[in-house]
């Protein structure tokens, strides 16, 4: 058996941030990591998601407050970044979002963290399995068809009854990526007829091995796809005749979710004003973009409004509604994460030749300007 001093020490953090009810290792993972790793779980880490503090003290945790955890981990997880990063010891690996805010920058800086950001992670094959912004955005795409069917006024389904026969609802993706695809999926489950939209010609593939009809940007208009599987930054202009293009399509529409989005950037503006008059009242937008400024011009973030009858529903932060397995996914990239980084009994590598770590470790250039 192994020495438990030569084992890296692993800090589960509990999410304060508000209405974050994820746990970012659940007790299933944190026992098969136990085999390479000690590992503390903050109090109460995982209760909003359903796994107890004694879950994890049977999987072979150690349960303790957060002060002793983030002065002592050589290794610490959490979904979002600590606010008290500052508290954090110098050198610690910190494992968490949190690679796009300046604030986060700031604070590993001066506190000679190493802040492994899961936004950076690399989308290669190899990395796939440690993906959150996929898996979370997996369950995203599942629970803004169910937001959107709620707030419907129509069904989904076509139903033949002795009452008469409901039409099937029509429903449209913008923005056909992880998200787009899997909202794309569940709405066909629940008897839509769909369609996706996207900027990325690789999409068309996706959308139609689901069922779904493509609807076309128009050659001149398909925007280039960046090395690194994203869509590429579009102009003022592009993204102007982008709306012009998908209007008359929108017009037809009753469920629209949308999640169009540009890494680092403002999320596109896909529908605006003068979409929005021309589309039929009932019709609902489910606005996935919501934290990165929208697809349409009236989102909300965390609110529901309403414009001459249509509904924009701009829930914030979806997969927290759903935290069991949201966190179970998060959780699995994360062992995955972790698995790499303690490949065995030598403990901890960061290797900085290895691409998937040094894509984690890599600090976005205006973020350092902005340190
Ligand atoms: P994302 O969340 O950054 O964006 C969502 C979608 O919005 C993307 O499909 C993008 O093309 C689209 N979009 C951007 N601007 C648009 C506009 N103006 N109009 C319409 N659509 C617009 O991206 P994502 O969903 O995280 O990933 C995108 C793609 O990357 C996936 O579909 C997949 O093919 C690929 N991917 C690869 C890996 C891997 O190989 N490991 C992992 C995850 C994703």
């Amino acid at each position: 058996m192994a020495n438990d001093d030569l084992r890296p020490s692993i800090g589960v953090l509990a999410e304060h941030f508000p209405g974050e009810r994820r746990v970012a290792l659940v007790p299933a993972d944190v026992r098969r990591l136990g085999k390479s790793a000690t590992i503390t779980v903050e109090r109460g880490a995982g209760a909003e998601a359903g796994f107890p503090d004694e879950a994890y003290i049977e999987a072979g945790a150690t349960i303790a407050h957060r002060p002793s955890i983030v002065s002592s981990a050589g290794v610490v997880v959490g979904v979002r970044a600590p606010s008290d990063l500052a508290s954090f010891h110098p050198g610690a690996v910190v494992v968490s979002l949190g690679g796009r805010d300046a604030g986060v920058a700031r604070a590993v800086f001066a506190r000679e963290l190493k802040h492994l950001a899961l936004e950076r992670l690399p989308r290669t094959t190899r990395a796939q399995a440690m993906d959150v912004l996929s898996s979370q955005a997996t369950i995203a795409g599942y629970a803004a068809v169910i937001e959107g069917a709620r707030a419907l006024d129509v069904l989904l389904p076509m139903l033949t009854t002795a009452a008469g026969v409901v039409k099937p609802a029509r429903m449209i993706a913008v923005g056909a990526g992880v998200a787009g695809l899997q909202a794309i999926a569940t709405a066909r489950r629940l008897g839509a007829v769909a369609h996706g939209f996207d900027v990325r010609e690789a999409a068309r593939e996706q959308v139609e091995s689901l069922g779904a009809r493509f609807v076309s940007p128009g050659e001149a208009l398909k925007a280039r796809e960046a090395a690194n599987g994203y869509a590429a930054d579009q102009s003022a202009d592009e993204q102007a005749a982008l709306r012009r293009a998908l209007a008359p399509t929108l017009a037809h529409m009753q469920l629209i979710v949308a999640s169009a989005q540009i890494p680092g950037r403002p999320a596109p503006l896909l529908i605006d004003d003068e979409t929005l008059a021309g589309l039929a009242p009932g019709t609902v937008i489910v606005d996935l973009a919501a934290e990165s400024g929208g697809n349409t011009s009236r989102t909300e973030p965390g609110e529901t409004v309403t414009i001459g009858g249509v509904k924009i529903v701009a829930s914030v932060n979806l997969p927290s509604q759903m935290p069991a397995d949201a966190s179970r996914l998060f959780s699995g990239n994360i062992r995955a994460l972790l698995e790499h980084l303690i490949p065995d009994e030598t403990g901890l590598q960061l290797r900085p030749d290895d691409p998937i770590i040094a894509g984690l470790l890599g600090v976005d250039q205006t973020l350092r300007a902005a340190a």
